[in-house]
């Protein structure tokens, strides 16, 4: 009798100090994200970026009576887009905002816990609105790139920095817009800046203290670094790039990455070699536009994909890469601003199916499935300033996709229900064509002039349900705006997206039926997430118009002009 009190006395003893020891995310943690419902630490919603919750409390017969529960203001006089994805962790949700801010928000009650604003300089230089993407968390520590090119460490109990490390310098347009990585108890980061001929570059820090372990660039001819000392030369000196033009080549890694552990290999997309005027840089101009595959202990390539060589388009071509295993086999799929949504044999970078993911593509007849590249129409290129026109402007020609891509930045989900990727795309096209340009630090490093005009009267944006064994598009929603926001799929049968008409959206997996709307009162170009708390399942996605169109849509901006600029984030729940 004595004894088993005892035994009850420590135990309870040990859940008491159990709850008084403060939770600290694990590798672990982030390795089951995609599996752990109470939380979600990973940008993504998982490391292999397929947006899938295996919730089914919200589902197709029940989504209809989804209403929010709070909605928490950014405020300030700062507005702008609002591109962030939330993360959920002990009861807190972090947050980031426009200007380089962050937010710790109390899950219960909607209320601010505490918010960092990291004062940036005059004179930054993003080129796609003063976005941010997205934290990370490790330890207790909460992660996030700010637009004056640093990488900032925040405790995730005050707000406090921690340590904070310079990435690229602004003044020559670094910037960072894109959620971290963490791989391992490393911080991995890329940079933006590919239209100020910036070097892109992948880095990966320890996590407790920002010391660099490893840098590599992704311009051939540029060093990398391993613990303090140069390691190896990203490619062959000039093997792809005409004389010095490969110092200031571009290739930005400025959207986050993924990371596969089953075959422990980091996935980042690089974006357009500069300048975009192709004719001063015959080549293929490696590793832009590329998918590259990293060794997360050393920051070696493994191998790489080229959706465009030689790109003549800005075909930026950073788009995520997500993992899924399909018959088997281990697969990559990733939907290229180009119009292309490539299917790839994750292990080599092998290419296993390319098909068209946007109608009336002009650039590419098709993508050789043996070479791997694409067949160029080659009148479809802008012609070369100083052997057509007046030596000022070359000859304008009408291609599809618009730069501003089949698909941009915003990420689709792979639903590992009905087995099919819901990519956001965007039906556009441009009026295209190059000017003679020089390297000047600090200033936008193009060559080429540019109009964004609609393809058609009644939508430019397009919900894409594409299964990757065919390439076959199964359903499609069509929405009169661009879709700049992110897509997510959960094992309850449903697709949520917002739309900048303001719409937080969820759809039919299988069907692509619309099943529910909420008007959020500004455009969504956000990213939405789910979790479970206490056997309730919530839905929570950011709410403020802006990104990259309005400021260079072209004729597609003057479609726009009308919609509302805001500030917050919405959750959701089924009332009980
Ligand atoms: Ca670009």
């Amino acid at each position: 009798m004595k004894k088993t009190s005892l035994v009850v006395a420590i135990s309870a003893c040990l859940t008491i100090s159990a709850h008084t020891v403060s939770a600290s995310v694990t590798d672990q943690d982030i390795l089951n994200d995609h599996k752990m419902t109470g939380q979600v630490v990973t940008n993504g919603m998982g490391l292999q970026g397929q947006r899938f919750s295996p919730l089914n409390i919200i589902n197709t017969g029940n989504v209809n009576k989804l209403v929010p529960i709070w909605s928490f203001s950014f405020g300030g006089e700062k507005q702008r887009g609002q591109e962030a994805q939330p993360l959920i962790y002990d009861g807190v949700m972090y947050v980031t905002a426009s200007y380089s801010r962050v937010f710790a928000i109390d899950l219960k009650t909607g209320e601010e816990l505490w918010q960092y604003d990291a004062r940036l300089p005059d004179g930054i230089m993003p080129c796609c609105d003063v976005v941010n993407r997205g934290a990370a968390i490790h330890g207790d520590t909460i992660f996030f790139g700010t637009l004056d090119a640093k990488l900032v460490a925040l405790d995730r109990k005050t707000g406090k920095a921690k340590w904070k490390k310079k990435l690229g310098d602004y003044k020559a347009g670094y910037s960072i817009t894109a959620a971290p990585l963490i791989v391992e108890g490393k911080v991995i980061m890329g940079v933006s800046g590919g239209e100020f001929g910036i070097i892109g570059k992948v880095e990966a820090r320890d996590a407790e203290t920002g010391k660099l372990v490893w840098s590599r660039p992704t311009i051939e001819g540029h060093m990398g670094m391993l613990n303090g000392k140069e390691s190896t030369m990203t490619g062959k000196k000039n093997a792809t790039w005409p004389g010095d033009m490969w110092k200031y080549g571009g290739g930005a890694t400025w959207l986050g990455g993924t990371y596969d552990p089953e075959t422990r290999t980091i996935f980042y997309g690089t974006g357009n070699p500069a300048p975009w005027n192709s004719h001063l840089r015959p080549g293929d101009n490696l590793y832009s536009t590329s998918r590259i595959a990293f060794n997360p202990d050393n920051g070696e390539i493994k191998w790489h994909y080229q959706t465009t060589p030689n790109d003549g388009w800005d075909f930026d071509g950073v788009n995520e890469v997500v993992s899924f295993n399909q018959d088997g086999k281990k697969f990559a799929a990733t939907a290229d601003r180009n119009g292309f949504f490539y299917v790839l044999d994750r292990e080599e970078g092998k290419l296993v199916n390319a098909s068209p993911f946007v109608r009336d593509i002009t650039w590419a007849k098709e993508i050789d499935l043996k070479s791997g590249r694409p067949v160029y129409n080659d009148d479809n290129r802008p012609s070369d300033p100083t052997k057509s026109g007046d030596g000022k402007k070359g000859k304008s020609v009408f291609a599809v996709p618009s730069f501003l891509g089949g698909k941009n930045w915003m990420p689709m989900s792979y639903s590992q229900q009905t087995e099919l990727f819901y990519v956001p795309s965007n039906e556009w096209g441009m009026d295209i064509w190059n000017e003679p340009v020089s390297y000047k630090k600090g200033a936008a490093y193009l060559g080429a002039g540019f109009t964004i005009k609609p393809l058609f009267e009644d939508y430019i944006g397009s919900l894409k349900a594409i299964d990757p064994r065919s390439g076959k598009i199964v359903w499609e929603y069509k929405n009169h705006a661009p879709l700049w926001g992110g897509v997510m799929t959960t094992a309850g049968g449903l697709v949520f997206m917002g739309t900048p008409e303001g719409y937080f959206k969820a759809f039919d997996a299988k069907s692509g039926d619309e099943l529910w709307k909420f008007q959020t009162g500004s455009g969504i170009v956000g990213q939405p997430i789910t979790w479970e708390q206490n056997g309730e399942q919530y839905v929570s996605v950011l709410s403020g118009w802006g990104g990259a169109v309005p400021l260079w849509g072209g004729e597609v901006a003057k479609r726009v002009r009308h919609l509302n600029q805001g500030g917050s984030v919405w959750t959701f729940k089924i009332p009980n």
